[in-house]
């Protein structure tokens, strides 16, 4: 059998560079090697915006647009919506018997999390316990291998237990995920903030027009303590070098750079608009491609459909098993 991936978004918004780096750069590298699956976690996002269940829709396809632009193939890649997969949800209610309250309570991703995310009402039990049903998504297609951003190491970690829990008190039904890291484990945002990340407006996304990412660029978070052009400048920590860094193919002039920047002979400004032209460069196939597959939008839907069907057929043979495994395959009458 073909290897699995399985890793996915949360269709809270359009995808950004952060995304790029840490999971769709692997997610397309890999996808002749490993048979795909890409999860839209729309029942995760609303955990945290139950209250708003009107976004998902159209983010589900601005998503699945975002995947098109950045070069998946759909006759390769299945683009799978979670809330089409009913079995998932099975699945994570076996495996909440497995997990403890205060393995959840340890989870330092959703700690911070739930923090940054400050709810008034309290937390919710859907957006605390959604490492168990993260958990569901990746043994539900026996995926290996989960490209993700760093973000995500503690999730993988609970999956990885709960197969080995399940494993040893059932029958061996399940696979031992494995996580696997981008290019850059976390891209720091806009702001200098730790990550790039929806909930933070920090972002510079996929599909963005040129002229806002030369704004964004251009307010960027830099070195704090550099008040005029000539002074000694630091790089390291410094975003706009991140940046550099990952998107600027031309490692001549990020050295250059850096160098006059370290010695206070370039300025911001010329950093930055370099940096602008690099990601403009990045960023150009990608929008073209986006703007292809947006005027096509039955196709996408199309593509998505299918692509869930083929998702959900996986899903519905491991719960045979599971079911079996588990002594819930009832034989009556
Ligand atoms: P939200 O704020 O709604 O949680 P998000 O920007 O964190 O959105 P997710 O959909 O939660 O995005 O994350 C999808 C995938 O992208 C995960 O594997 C996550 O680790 C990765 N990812 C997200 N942001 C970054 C980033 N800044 N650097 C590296 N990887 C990232
Ligand atoms: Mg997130």
């Amino acid at each position: 059998m073909e290897k699995r991936i399985l890793t996915g978004d949360r269709p809270t918004g359009p995808l950004h560079l952060g995304h790029y780096v840490g999971s769709l750069q692997n997610r397309v590298r890999l996808q002749h090697d490993y048979d795909t699956y890409i999860l839209i976690a729309d029942i995760q996002a609303l955990t945290d915006n139950f209250e708003h269940p009107e976004k998902l829709e159209a983010n589900v396809f601005e998503v699945a647009l975002d995947y098109l632009a950045v070069g998946l193939d759909p006759e390769r890649v299945k683009i799978v919506v979670q809330s089409m997969v009913p079995e998932l949800s099975e699945l994570t209610t076996y495996f909440m018997n497995l997990v403890t309250v205060a393995t959840l309570e340890r989870n330092p991703t959703v700690k911070d999390e739930i923090k940054q995310r400050n709810f008034k009402r309290g937390v919710p039990v859907g957006f605390w316990s959604y490492p168990i049903s993260q958990a569901a998504d990746i043994t539900i297609f026996k995926a290996e291998l989960v490209p993700v951003g760093e973000d995500q190491l503690p999730m993988i970690e609970q999956a990885r237990e709960i197969v080995r829990r399940f494993n040893s008190l059932y029958a061996r039904v399940l696979v031992e995920p494995r996580a696997m890291l981008g290019q850059m484990a976390r891209l720091p945002g806009t702001d200098g903030g730790a990550k790039m990340s929806k909930s933070l407006g920090n972002c510079i996304y996929l599909g963005d027009p040129p002229e806002t990412v030369r704004k964004r660029v251009m307010s960027m978070f830099t070195d704090p303590t550099r008040i005029h052009p000539t002074d000694p400048g630091h790089v390291e920590g410094n975003p706009v070098f991140t940046y550099h860094d990952v998107f600027n193919p031309d490692k001549a002039e990020v050295d250059d750079l850096k160098e006059r920047y370290r010695k206070g002979t370039v300025g911001d400004v010329e950093v930055k608009r370099k940096l602008f032209s690099a990601l403009d460069g990045f960023l150009s196939p990608i929008r073209e491609r986006r703007a292809e597959f947006a005027a096509q939008p039955a196709r996408v839907r199309e593509i998505i459909m299918d692509g869930t069907r083929k998702g959900r057929a996986v899903a519905q043979s491991t719960m045979d098993e599971v079911r079996a495994a588990m002594k819930l395959n009832y034989k009556f009458g």
